[in-house]
């Protein structure tokens, strides 16, 4: 099992010489395994994913595409992922349905005119749109078993654990705690995984104070969770895309000393996942 990041940053791509280490793309997690892919959230990422497939698959690609929820940060790179645009490819997404809409035509809003030259019909690689309700477990290839929980956001959002025999994944963006500490479901739900992948965008006293009620964690609330859990990993993800990467790095330390295997995501990190069976 391989995973990838190819983006890293909440709520708009940050490009620039402040944010060169970490990455300034938005939100993009692969997972690939006996030559399968999984996505996970189509932010700007995606398009470096879309270069890596098109330059490493001989003939046709596929996989599932899995959506945590709607906000831009997490679909703004779908149209800019050239897969898609080959017939020959087969891609299926997975996304809840919002307010009586389904996820195939919350998706082809974004690129209809006038926001988007071409319609996302044009995508012939992307075959399928399923509904995903939060709660529910899907086999979605041979061996890999994907779990789904629902997450505490504006207008909601999904989290995903993804099962192997090479190990398992726990993926929660964006969700904000409730005031009582870190939500025992999450802990469950996260329990004992290989790597958490969690959403650290702010600082404690702003998850308290200012930005409350926004649907986001901080590095300590992510940390907390990764230690109540178990994990043997955590990645800290979605960064702030208001804070520089010394800002963000400047963490690490405070994060560790509350969950030792912390690491920073970046768009450069990538981990294998083996296990004896
Ligand atoms: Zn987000
Ligand atoms: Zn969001």
């Amino acid at each position: 099992m391989e995973l990838q990041f190819w983006g890293v940053r909440g709520s708009i791509p940050v490009p620039g010489s402040e944010t060169l280490k970490i990455g300034g793309n938005t939100t993009c997690v692969s997972i690939q395994h006996n030559g399968y892919t999984l996505v996970f959230d189509a932010g700007s990422g995606i398009r470096n994913l879309g270069k890596h497939l098109e330059a490493n698959s001989h003939a046709s690609s596929g996989g599932c595409i899995f959506l945590s929820h709607y906000h831009w940060d997490h679909i703004q790179g779908l149209p800019f992922f050239t897969p898609a645009f080959r017939a020959e490819n087969r891609f299926h997404l997975f996304g809840e349905r919002k307010k009586g809409v389904d996820l195939h035509a919350i998706l082809a809003e974004q690129m209809q005119t006038p926001y988007f030259p071409v319609p996302m019909d044009a995508q012939e690689g992307l075959v399928t749109f399923n509904e995903i309700r939060p709660g529910e477990t899907l086999d979605i290839h041979a061996g890999m078993t994907i779990h789904s929980i629902r997450l505490n956001h504006p207008s909601g959002a999904v989290g995903f654990r993804i099962e192997c025999a090479d190990g398992s994944v726990c993926i929660i963006t964006d969700h904000e705690h409730s005031d009582d500490g870190i939500d025992a479901p999450i802990v469950e739900f996260a329990k004992n995984a290989d790597i958490l992948i969690h959403e650290a965008p702010y600082e404690p006293e702003e998850t308290r104070g200012p930005r409350k009620g926004w649907g986001h964690s901080s590095w300590e609330e992510a940390a907390l969770t990764a230690k109540a859990a178990n994990v043997k990993t955590l990645f800290l993800s979605h960064h702030d895309h208001e804070r520089s990467d010394d800002e963000i790095f400047q963490r690490l330390d405070k994060a560790r000393q509350v969950f030792e295997a912390t690491e920073i995501a970046t768009e450069t990190t990538s981990r294998t996942l083996t296990r004896a069976v």
